[in-house]
C-alpha cells in the first residue's frame, strides 16, 4: 500500500498517476485540512475533495471544481444579495452537504470524507490529516486573514508576511492516518506546496514521529518545475519560509524526514532521482508515478 501526502493539486495529480499503477485498494492519500472553511452553511474541505475529484477523473480545467458543474445555487445566493466570493458549483455543493450532514450527526471528518469519496465511486482512501480543526491564517499588509480569504480576496500579488496554523498544537493524527503510515510500503510526499499544503500535515503533533518510525521509505517529489511553481502561490510561501524555489527548498522543508527526493534537477545531500516531473497529461502522471514508485522501492530504510 502506498501513502501519499497531498494538497489539492500537485500531490493530487501524482496520486491520480499512482492510482493507475497500484489500483484503488493500494492507495491512501493523506490530505491537508487546514484550508477547510465553513461557508454557505456547509463545511468545505477543499484539498480532500480536490484529491477525490482528481482520482475520480472529475476535476475541471480550473483544477478546483467539478467538470461540467452548474452554478444555479451561486446565482441564487447572489440574487439574494449574499456574498458569493467563495464559489461552489451545484454538484460540488452536494458533496459538501453530505459532509456537513454527517458532521452534524456527530460523525468524524474522516468518516464524512470516506462517504464523499466512496460516493464518487472510489476505492482509494482519502484521509483528512486530522479530525481536529486546524485553520491556516496568513498575514498580509498587516492583517491576519483566513486562508481562503487570503487566496481569493487579497489579490494575486498580496505579500505573505506570516503564516499561522491555528489549532495545530491541539490536533492529533487520526488512527486511520497512523495505521496507513505504519503499514505503508512507500510514503510519498507529493509535489504540493511545502509550506501551506504539506506543512500543516507535518505540523500535526505526532505526524513527524510516525513518519520517522515508519518501516517504509519516505520520499518527496518536488513541486518546482524548471525552478518555479507550476501554479499558485508556492513561490511566495517558500520565500516567506526563507527558502529559494527548487529541490533544495524541498530537502530543507522536509529535513530529517526523507530517504530520497524526486526532482527535475540534481539533488544533493540525499538520494535523488532526476526526471521530468511535469504531470500535464494522464501519460505524464502515470510515468512520474511509475518512476517515483520504482525509486522508492529501490530505497531501504
Ligand atoms: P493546492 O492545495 O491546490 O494549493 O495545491 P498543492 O499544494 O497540492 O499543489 C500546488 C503545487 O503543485 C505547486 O507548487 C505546483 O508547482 C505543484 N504542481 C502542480 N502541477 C504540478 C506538476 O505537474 N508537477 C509538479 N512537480 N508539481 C506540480
Amino acid at each position: 500500500m502506498i501513502v501519499v501526502l497531498a494538497g489539492g493539486t500537485g500531490g493530487a495529480k501524482l496520486a491520480r498517476g499512482l492510482l493507475d499503477v497500484v489500483g484503488g485498494d493500494g492507495l491512501v492519500v493523506v490530505a491537508n485540512t487546514a484550508d477547510d472553511i465553513e461557508v454557505h452553511g456547509v463545511h468545505v474541505s477543499p484539498d480532500p475533495d480536490l484529491v477525490s475529484l482528481w482520482l475520480a477523473d472529475l476535476i475541471d480545467a480550473r483544477g478546483y471544481g467539478l467538470r461540467g458543474d452548474t452554478w444555479a445555487v451561486m446565482d441564487g445566493l447572489e440574487a439574494l444579495g449574499r456574498p458569493a466570493w467563495f464559489r461552489l458549483g451545484d454538484r460540488d455543493l452536494a458533496l459538501c452537504l453530505v459532509r456537513t450532514e454527517l458532521l452534524r450527526a456527530g460523525r468524524r471528518p474522516t468518516e464524512a470524507q470516506a462517504e464523499v469519496t466512496r460516493g464518487l465511486g472510489l476505492e482509494a482512501r482519502v484521509l483528512p490529516m486530522s479530525d481536529d480543526p486546524v485553520r491556516t491564517q496568513v498575514r498580509t499588509r498587516g492583517r491576519w486573514l483566513p486562508f481562503q480569504e487570503f487566496m481569493i480576496l487579497a489579490g494575486p500579488g498580496a505579500p505573505v508576511e506570516d503564516v499561522d496554523l491555528r489549532g495545530v498544537d491541539a490536533a492529533r493524527p487520526t488512527p486511520e492516518v497512523l495505521a496507513a503510515v505504519g503499514e505503508a510500503e512507500a510514503i510519498v510526499v507529493g509535489p504540493s506546496n511545502p509550506v501551506i499544503s504539506i506543512g500543516p500535515i507535518l505540523a500535526v503533533p505526532g505526524m513527524r514521529a510516525a513518519l520517522a518510525e515508519a518501516r517504509a521509505p519516505v520520499i518527496a517529489v518536488s513541486p518546482f518545475v524548471d525552478g518555479r511553481a507550476v501554479k499558485g502561490p508556492t513561490d511566495a510561501f517558500v520565500a516567506h519560509a526563507g527558502l529559494e524555489p527548487g529541490a533544495g527548498a524541498v530537502a530543507e522543508a522536509y529535513r530529517g524526514l526523507l530517504d530520497g527526493l524526486v526532482a527535475d534537477e540534481p539533488v544533493s545531500g540525499l538520494p535523488g532521482l532526476e526526471t521530468d516531473t511535469l504531470m500535464d497529461s494522464p501519460a505524464a502522471r502515470r510515468r512520474v508515478a511509475e518512476e517515483t514508485l520504482a525509486f522508492a522501492r529501490s530505497l531501504r530504510r
